[in-house]
């Protein structure tokens, strides 16, 4: 028999306010650098009497994030006790949403290998985050109070994916969203976003549901997809066995590389959920949903796809772009001042994906705050195509002013990089390229013509990447293929004296 999955998934994204959700203690990523337990407060660590507010600009951030997730707001929210007990949670419960929630019924629109999906929004709802448990081996747990409080958008998506496939490019769009709207900064590794799959298999073709499980936990792409992907054969083997698959919440073992079970069989019923009597109903004005809408960015897939349209780059560059709207404003601000300068936006686009993106990400530094600036990458890539520097040269002068600053013209002066194109310099280094390396040359000899590129190559590494990459070639073909059949080339007869 044929199974096929059925998977949704709920998102918590911290949302980077400057205060807490319910008090005013400050919001700090995790790198903050603030001692454990100094930000708090009566509120957040629950002493009797302490009353919760609501954070305006954290309901403002979340409605922002159900309008670019296509959902109705309701006008009439309420906040609720979740009540469950565990260390991390001062209060014994989570104020957060359940009857009335910020948001419904929305979509999410996907990309997926087998073409574009809407993949449905259940809901949307604001909550807060639990504290931080410090485990040490062989001591005593601590408990940093600082994440108590920090507000929390809960996104859940209906269950609309079939496969882990569908599920990677919904997490991968949602999070490119959530970034692009400024929610958070992305770091998954500290817990800004955290996924939970539940995940259910069937035979293909049937319409009822069997038990799911939920995966919770999942701090990275990586884990969620492979879970899922886990889970899904789980489940598989065991219907296939005759077996049933009961309802329950799993954990995911990374090393190992599979779920295992945390608790069995929750109901909504356990939390005991009723209206938070501390907060009263939030009313949300028409007018105020107008002027978040008409503040909203524009969302990466549909920045991808005028990209493409605008400057006729590849969709695989649009993407990779696309992935931080910062990076697609400094693309933007290089491809118009390129146009000036007839540079093509693709030639531009090439550049920032590859060498800029890769000096980022040995440095941990952002592309819109390097000392690459958009005008000094046109004008080194200007200086590029008009031949006056090869693309050895480029990535040179990149790599310098990328980490001393600089401008292009002074950089490239200093480095004595401008091309050269004289004859009788390129003669001298390809003479000095073909005397070092006589099987090379005895091979290319023999008519293995594949080799020319490896002879450029070293051409240009001795010349410090200075050597015009087009002459070279040509005098490398004539020099190589003088003398075919095993003799030695002639070195002292320079063709052009
Ligand atoms: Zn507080
Ligand atoms: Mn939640």
């Amino acid at each position: 028999m044929e199974y096929e999955a059925v998977i949704g998934v709920e998102v918590h994204a911290q949302i980077y306010t400057r205060s807490k959700m319910y008090c005013a203690c400050p919001v700090l990523e995790d790198n903050g650098g603030l001692a454990p337990n100094s930000a708090v407060c009566p509120v957040c660590l629950a002493l009797p009497g302490a009353l919760p507010v609501v954070n305006r600009r954290a309901v403002e951030m979340g409605i922002r994030s159900a309008l670019a997730l296509n959902c109705e707001i309701a006008t009439v929210n309420r906040f609720a006790r979740k009540s469950y007990f565990y260390p991390d949670l001062p209060k014994g419960y989570q104020i957060s949403q359940h009857a009335l929630p910020l948001a419904r019924d929305g979509y999410l629109d996907i990309e997926t290998p087998q073409g574009p999906r809407r993949i449905h929004i259940r809901q949307v709802h604001l909550e807060e985050d639990a504290a931080k448990l410090l485990k040490t081996t062989g001591a005593p747990t601590r408990i940093d109070f600082n994440r108590a409080g920090v507000p929390l958008l809960e996104i859940v998506s209906a269950a609309d994916m079939h496969t882990p496939a569908e599920l990677q490019a919904y997490a991968k769009t949602l999070y490119r969203t959530l970034v692009n709207l400024r929610i958070n900064g992305g770091n998954l590794e500290s817990g800004a976003l955290r996924f939970e799959a539940n995940i259910s298999v069937r035979p293909r073709g049937a319409r009822n549901l069997n038990p799911r499980s939920e995966i919770k936990n999942l701090n990275s792409f990586r884990a969620l997809v492979r879970s899922a992907e886990y889970e899904i054969q789980r489940q598989i083997a065991l219907y296939r066995q005759g077996r049933s698959v009961e309802q329950q919440t799993l954990g995911w073992d990374e090393k190992q590389a599979r779920t295992y079970p945390q608790r069995s069989k929750e109901q909504a019923d356990d939390y005991r959920y009723f209206p938070e009597p501390d907060i009263p109903p939030l009313h949300i004005t028409k007018t105020w949903i107008a002027e978040i809408r008409a503040q909203l960015p524009e969302l990466p897939l549909a920045q991808k796809n005028r990209l493409v349209k605008d400057y006729a780059i590849r969709p695989y560059d649009a993407a990779l772009l696309t992935e931080s709207s910062a990076n697609a404003d400094y693309f933007e601000r290089a491809a118009k001042l390129g146009q000036t300068h007839a540079l093509s936006a693709q030639e531009i686009a090439n550049w920032i994906s590859g060498e800029l993106f890769r000096l980022c990400n040995t440095t941990d530094i952002q592309l819109h705050e390097c000392a690459v600036t958009p005008e000094k990458l046109v004008a080194l890539l200007t200086h590029y195509q008009k031949g006056y520097l090869s693309s050895t040269a480029v990535k040179t002068v990149l790599a310098e002013i990328f980490t001393k600053g600089g401008s292009p013209d002074a950089t490239i002066e200093r480095l004595g990089l401008i091309q050269v194109s004289d004859d009788k310099a390129l003669i001298d280094w390809i003479k000095q390229v073909i005397e070092q390396n006589p099987q090379q040359t005895q091979l290319y000899q023999n008519s293995k013509t594949g080799l020319l590129g490896w002879f450029v190559g070293q051409v240009m590494q001795i010349s410090g990447g200075k050597a015009n990459p087009a002459k070279t070639r040509t005098w490398l073909q004539k020099f190589l293929e003088q003398k075919v059949g095993g003799q030695k080339p002639p070195l002292n007869d320079n063709p052009t004296r």
